[in-house]
């Protein structure tokens, strides 16, 4: 059972998504290091031209996955990019490996493409993409700060 219908937006809301349309500078979506932690199985780092440093666990890229079908799944469920599958809508509980990578690859200049041991690799994660959604401490509060109460 959904709720659905006309969704009214708050002041704060309608702000925080123009904000979010809102082009980044180019320095800040221009990656001067980045870095795939693959072998210790840590997750992206990525140093931006503009000074500031992202990191991402694998286990939040694979949530976050930017391809269609991913994006789809996580509007149905309800779910933001990064976030976890509650774990009573999986079919078969049981015990998975945390998300790893087999590799990954740059995607021309704007994005890296990860070949997940799932067997998935149809998202395109760009580098606009993954600044909007930094995971630092930093930008994590920034977010839940705007977020407004739970409903
Ligand atoms: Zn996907
Ligand atoms: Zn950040």
């Amino acid at each position: 059972m959904s709720h659905e219908g006309i969704r009214y937006m708050t002041k704060e809301e309608q702000e925080r998504a123009s904000a979010e349309d809102r082009p980044l500078p180019r320095i800040a979506i221009t990656p001067q290091k980045v870095r795939v932690l693959l072998t210790e199985g840590k997750g992206l780092e990525i140093d931006w031209v503009d000074g500031h440093r992202s990191a991402w666990s694998f286990t939040w890229l694979r949530d976050a996955c930017p391809c269609a079908t991913c994006v789809e799944e996580r509007k149905n469920e309800g779910r933001k990019p990064g976030q976890p599958r509650p774990k009573s809508a999986e079919l078969l509980p049981m015990y998975k490996p945390p998300a790893k990578p087999a590799s990954a690859q740059a995607v021309g200049r704007y994005a890296l493409q990860f070949n997940w041991l799932d067997g998935h690799s149809a998202g395109v994660y760009s580098w606009e993409y993954l600044r909007r959604n930094c995971q630092c401490q930093e930008c994590t509060f920034a977010a839940s700060d705007t977020e407004g109460a739970p409903n």
